[in-house]
């Protein structure tokens, strides 16, 4: 095995194990070959944790992925015709003996302009700033310090714009403090960290995790008396059946209990509040629907009329429910709930670290519309791929 390959998955799983650093499986890595021709990076479907030396990885030709990037004329198409073609491009610029259709990361081409190692996560820690009105500010006091501060990438939608931004803000940067940066936090999304060796790059993770952290308190929560079975199983009930109204979907409902930050978020008087906005970023938004429904009643007619009335204003109906004094439901296929029970509980971390800083800062209209279409387009892509394989 390479030394650049074996680099890519020490990292990968140092960080992907770590549970204050990865949530739902977000983030992605990459590891650079000496000879400068290929990287090595994280495929989508695998999470950091799983990668191995068998899975979860491509390697790609590196001049190949930043002639994405400097391409004129894909910045010119619009959103929809663009994503596909440049995630086309990407698995194109793939050069490997991978037999499994694994994709590599969509966020390659941000890589492939980086420092030779790259760390990319989206940590609680890092979301109490980038998801608070004040954040940024915020993060200045934190790093006023260094002599080279991180690089803020203010929200862009994501895919080739977002590179194409990063790409010029790393070029300012250069210009200005002399090297590229290596650390880089984003908007309502999350943290990049670039070094030379992995040692490196892990120790900017941890120091980075570690300043971040130093102004976030943990929760405390009183103990109270475990809710009864029947409550529980009352709650289930009356979520499936609403979703079923809702949606039409028999939806298996899944209890994730009330563990520290759960209970610590519901016991807050505006924890109702908290969840009435969009979803903070990416990842809540495609899976888990957007931020969990607050219920002070768990009664399926409660519970549809709320459904109905969100995807009457045009949002996704919600997959997570936060009931008060019973705990966190999630109503989605058995193996994808974990996942989304994960993120809604992080989400709830970084709501309520966010009120600190300013408040809630989730994503706006037009943001949340991007991702729908371009969710949509990329299920309409895959209905074509399939209907073409058959015939
Ligand atoms: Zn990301």
């Amino acid at each position: 095995m390479s030394k650049a390959l074996a680099d890519l998955i020490k990292i990968s799983n140092i960080t992907g194990k770590d549970t204050t650093l990865v949530q739902g499986g977000g983030g992605n890595t990459s590891v650079k070959t000496a000879d400068g021709k290929y990287m090595y990076i994280k495929a989508s479907g695998t999470a950091l944790k799983d990668m191995s030396k068998k899975n979860g990885w491509r390697r790609m030709r590196l001049d190949a992925v930043l002639s994405v990037i400097r391409d004129k004329k894909l910045a010119k198409l619009d959103a929809g015709t663009r994503e596909p073609e440049v995630v086309d491009r990407l698995l194109l610029a793939c050069d490997d003996d991978v037999k499994t259709g694994a994709r590599p990361s969509v966020e390659s081409h941000l890589h492939a302009f980086l420092d030779k190692y790259v760390i990319h996560l989206h940590p609680v820690a890092i979301g109490a700033y980038v998801n608070a009105k004040n954040g940024k500010a915020e993060l200045e006091k934190l790093f006023k310090k260094e002599k080279f501060p991180p690089l803020w990438v203010p929200y862009t939608n994501p895919g080739f714009m977002l590179a194409k931004k990063i790409a010029n803000l790393v070029d300012d940067y250069q210009n200005r403090f002399g090297k590229k940066p290596a650390i880089m936090i984003l908007g309502k999304h999350g943290l990049f960290v670039t070094a030379t060796t992995a040692e490196a790059a892990l120790r900017l993770v941890r120091k980075v995790i570690k300043l971040c952290s130093s102004k976030l308190k943990e929760p405390k929560v009183r103990k109270t008396k475990p809710p009864a079975n029947r409550d529980i199983t009352a709650a289930k009930s009356g979520i499936g059946k609403a979703v079923f109204d809702a949606t039409g979907q028999h939806l298996p409902v899944s209890y994730f209990g009330r563990r520290a930050p759960i209970a610590a978020f519901m016991a807050r008087k505006d924890a109702a509040k908290l969840l009435a906005t969009r979803a903070l970023n990416p990842d809540e938004l495609v899976y888990a629907n957007g931020p969990a429904m607050w219920l002070d009643r768990y009664d399926a007619k409660t519970i549809t009329a709320k459904l109905n009335s969100l995807v009457g204003k045009g949002q996704k109906p919600s997959a997570a429910f936060l009931v008060k004094g019973l705990g966190l439901f999630v109503a989605a296929e058995t193996k994808s709930a974990p996942v989304i029970a994960e993120i809604t509980t992080g989400s709830l971390m970084i709501r309520s670290w966010a009120t600190k800083f300013g408040g809630v800062l989730a994503l706006n209209n037009g943001e949340q519309d991007f991702i729908n279409n371009w969710e949509a387009e990329a299920f309409r892509k895959k209905l074509v791929s399939s209907k073409k394989g058959k015939s």
